[in-house]
């Protein structure tokens, strides 16, 4: 039987279980690298409209190659901090503990509120080496085998201001500085790829404000992009993930602007001008930061891009047309693609609590009787479902005990918390 060196410490750590049991050898493609992207609030209705103005080739080479599914997501589909923390977890709400955006005082969820074990955590602590880069409620970092750098660096201020327990080990927080874009920094010019900076530079005052948002959005996903492109080291990591926010936070921000026909929101004729492609043309830039990741990893890795949620852009009210976090739809994405993974196959039905157990799976270890989700067996080729079918005989009953706790020197800085607040109000997260 072929072994591989996580299997040791798997063994050690649980010495009951009998990984022999499954009898065939595991087969070679679990032996590659995966890589794990998520874009909040990517939706196949609008993907799909620009994939065929060729406006996202590598999402497509992506599904062509591969699967893709529509993901439930949970219910109701609004809270991003919760949905990701089902992604990471394989369970319900309830059970992991991260009800929303805030807390029960009215500060934002941090990671001391997590009940339950991520993949990261899990992986981490059998032996597999794992990079999380931005994943929602992250802060503070807390121990991890390989690298953590959490969602709050994107709200360092670019002003001198460090924020405390932003990564994992502390001290990448350093290594990882001059990465950081600063929205203050960014020009009209710099918005080149999404707008005119000509009408812009023409109503420079009120410009300024409109475009306040988006500078932010795209600075925090720019910080992201250079953090991961810097990070990657082919052989370093065995689970590799990284999370972009913009998109979610684009559509809240501009999506009156984009369909102001069908929302009836009115606006000044210059600002519609203005922004009209904003949102194809951020999904383009989305795809951009796809092929970047394509482009420089391991090319034998299997690739697990998912979204929390879809995107509906508005709903009816009795009272007309509205905008908020209502927009939000059922069905976000899934994609796999890569070796043992099936091609050109759409499977039938997928949530968001589904990618965790499946994420185990794909790197050897059978997901565990408390999990809500279910390895999506349906996604891989038929030699590796038959050894994901031995592999469930296997199934422990929990393995919250890799659970890491944050230690006491956690807490957020109170003045950066208060940034954050306000982001989440103006974007409508929150009142
Ligand atoms: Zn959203």
């Amino acid at each position: 039987m072929r072994r591989f060196s996580w299997l040791i410490p798997w063994t050690l750590a649980l010495g009951s279980v009998q990984l022999v049991a499954c009898g065939d050898s595991i087969p070679e493609s679990l032996e590659s690298p995966v890589v794990v992207i998520g874009v909040d609030s990517a939706d196949w209705v609008w993907i799909d409209q620009h994939v065929a103005a060729g406006a996202m080739p590598n999402i497509k080479r992506l599904y062509e190659g591969g699967v893709r599914a529509n993901l439930a997501s949970l219910q109701p589909p609004s809270k991003s901090p919760t949905i990701w923390t089902s992604i990471a977890t394989g369970k319900r709400p309830v059970k992991h503990g991260i009800a929303g955006f805030i807390d029960n005082s009215g500060r934002p969820e941090n990671q001391s509120g997590r009940a339950a074990a991520t993949y990261w955590e899990i992986l981490g602590g059998l032996g597999q080496p794992q990079a999380v880069i931005g994943w929602w409620v992250t802060h503070p970092a807390t121990r991890v085998n390989g690298a953590l750098v959490s969602d709050y660096v994107q709200y360092y201020d670019g002003r001198g201001k460090q924020l405390p327990n932003a990564t994992y080990p502390p001290e990448l927080a350093d290594e990882l500085n001059d990465l950081r874009v600063d929205p203050d920094t960014i020009t009209f010019d710099d918005l080149a790829r999404f707008l005119d900076p000509a009408i812009a530079h023409a109503h420079a005052e009120e410009a300024e404000k409109v475009l306040g948002e988006l500078k932010w959005i795209y600075a925090a996903d720019e910080t992201f992009r250079r953090i991961a492109k810097h990070m990657y080291s082919p052989g370093k990591y065995d689970v590799f993930t990284v999370y972009f926010r913009g998109l979610d936070a684009v559509s809240h921000a501009y999506w009156r602007y984009y369909k102001p026909g069908s929302v009836h929101l009115m606006a000044d004729p210059w600002l519609r001008e203005m922004l009209a492609d904003l949102i194809p043309r951020y999904h383009a830039y989305v795809d951009e930061l796809l092929g970047e990741i394509l482009g420089y990893i391991d090319p034998q890795s299997r690739v697990l891009l998912c979204s929390d949620h879809g995107f509906v852009g508005h709903v009816s009210t009795k009272r007309g047309p509205s905008l908020g976090v209502g927009m939000h739809r059922d069905d976000g994405i899934l994609v796999m693609n890569g070796p043992g993974i099936r091609k050109a196959a759409t499977l039938d039905r997928a949530g968001v609590k589904d990618i965790m157990p499946t994420l185990l799976a794909m790197r050897g270890i059978p997901p565990s009787r408390d999990l809500d989700g279910h390895l999506l067996g349906d996604a891989f080729e038929p030699a590796v479902q038959k050894w994901f079918d031995a592999l469930l005989a296997d199934a422990v009953p929990s393995y919250d005990a890799f659970l890491v706790r944050a230690d006491d020197g956690g807490q957020a800085d109170s003045q950066v918390e208060d940034e954050i607040l306000e982001r989440l109000r103006s974007l409508g997260y929150i009142d």
